[in-house]
């Protein structure tokens, strides 16, 4: 028999069948179906979720100011949020990432929220680095053990928390300056990623400092790039760029930013993995302005990577958001060789792949031009979604062909 977790929390109770979608493994309970609000749990703290019978359904952190009530941290009534039950959740995560140590491949996300049962927690790894990253109230009162379980489970030479996302706000929490919460962090740290090199800026770098999750598709660009002119649009600190040069001495690869610190990481880049920068070109430019006038200034290219920052935040913006990708997809169309591929991302998550697809459709149609879908990508294997919760995947990728 096993024995009832030590301490014991407080409860709130659901409307009649409001467990259904958590019995399916959702993690997020609203705020509507909770019979009252439960006033007598301090916010963020742990609870347990009853349905409307009485019986014990999950156990969560509570937050009486966002929608989102209540997220679940265990189905298990026997499991105590300790020590322990991070450590649990951390080595299943490092397994499902055992993949990646063989593709010469020291940067993952290793902890992906809701995607490893983790809601409000990301840590991404960099070689012996880590980056942790707190979205939620309820995450952030369970940060000690977090940390705690992280250092008894990876030998890592240090951690740094970016609380510094806008995410953060929505929760009551402040934003905080990067701050080191074990070990040492230097101000660069160089990953491979499929055998390739990079530099990294923990510290100030978007996002934990790179976009982890392009790692498929920036290989998969290496398939079409040998001996090609590509033009990379938000190149960030040049990933997708030093992919493309690297497939054939013969490539040439144009990036275009508007931040001059990722456009001098990204030379960087090429010189760490023995590319010649000055046989490229690096823009720190507005992609849409760029692309204007790179059209009447007759430059085409062979491929063109649109990968532009999230459009919208909310559903209320969706059409805006379509509208942007609509007029960027026809402003890199125009500049695409006949023939030419090009890479069209959205990392906006209210807009989904087919929203992507029939976007893409219509700008070809206004141009004129045939297309061919040759790929289509998510997040890759360190960004795993809960199946029933595909409201927190974002990222789509479509590999096309256009004639
Ligand atoms: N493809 C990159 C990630 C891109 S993130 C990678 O694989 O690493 C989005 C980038 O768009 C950021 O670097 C940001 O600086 C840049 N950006 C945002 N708005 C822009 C604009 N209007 N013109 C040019 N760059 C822009």
């Amino acid at each position: 028999m096993k024995c009832m977790p030590s301490v014991r929390y407080p409860t709130a109770s659901l409307k009649p069948y409001r467990e259904e979608p958590l019995t399916k493994g959702h993690l997020w309970v609203f705020s509507g179906s909770l019979q009252q609000p439960p006033y007598w749990i301090e916010a963020g703290a742990l609870a347990d979720i009853k349905s409307a019978k009485g019986q014990f359904v999950a156990r969560g952190y509570y937050n009486p100011y966002t929608d989102i009530a209540i997220r679940i941290l265990t189905f298990d009534k026997e499991e105590a949020i300790d020590v322990e039950f991070f450590r649990k959740r951390i080595r299943r995560a490092l397994e499902r990432r055992d993949d990646l140590a063989t593709m010469q491949t020291t940067a993952y996300r290793l902890i992906n929220a809701e995607g490893d049962g983790l809601p409000g927690l990301i840590v991404d790894r960099y070689a012996d680095i880590l980056v942790m990253q707190i979205h939620t109230l309820g995450m952030e009162r369970l940060r000690d053990l977090v940390i705690e379980a992280l250092l008894q489970e990876i030998e890592v030479h240090g951690i740094l928390l970016r609380n510094d996302v806008q995410i953060r706000r929505r929760e009551g929490l402040e934003l905080e300056e990067a701050e080191v919460v074990a070990g040492e962090v230097p101000a660069h740290i160089t990953i491979q990623e499929n055998g390739i090199s990079f530099i990294v800026d923990p510290w100030h770098g978007q996002k934990t400092g790179f976009f982890l999750d392009q790692r498929d598709k920036r290989a998969a660009l290496r398939k079409y790039a040998a001996g090609k002119h590509a033009l990379n649009c938000f190149s960030y600190t040049g990933g997708f760029s030093v992919y493309a040069a690297m497939s054939s001495e013969e490539t040439r690869v144009t990036s275009v930013d508007i931040s001059a610190s990722a456009m001098d990481l990204a030379v960087q880049q090429f010189k760490l993995n023995g590319l010649v920068p000055e046989q490229h070109e690096f823009l720190i430019a507005d992609v849409f302005e760029y692309l204007e006038v790179a059209y009447e200034g007759g430059e085409r290219f062979d491929i063109v990577v649109l990968d532009p920052p999230a459009f919208a935040k909310t559903q209320h913006a969706k059409k805006q958001a379509l509208q942007a990708y609509q007029r960027l997809n026809q402003l890199g169309l125009r500049v695409l060789r006949p023939g030419g591929i090009l890479l069209s991302c959205s990392c906006t998550s209210v807009v989904s792949m087919r929203d992507l697809r029939e976007a893409l459709m219509q700008d070809v149609q206004l141009l004129h031009r045939q297309v061919q879908i040759l790929d289509s990508y998510t997040h890759g294997i360190d960004h795993p979604v809960n199946p029933v919760m595909p409201e927190t995947a974002y990222l789509k990728a479509i590999f096309c062909r256009v004639k």
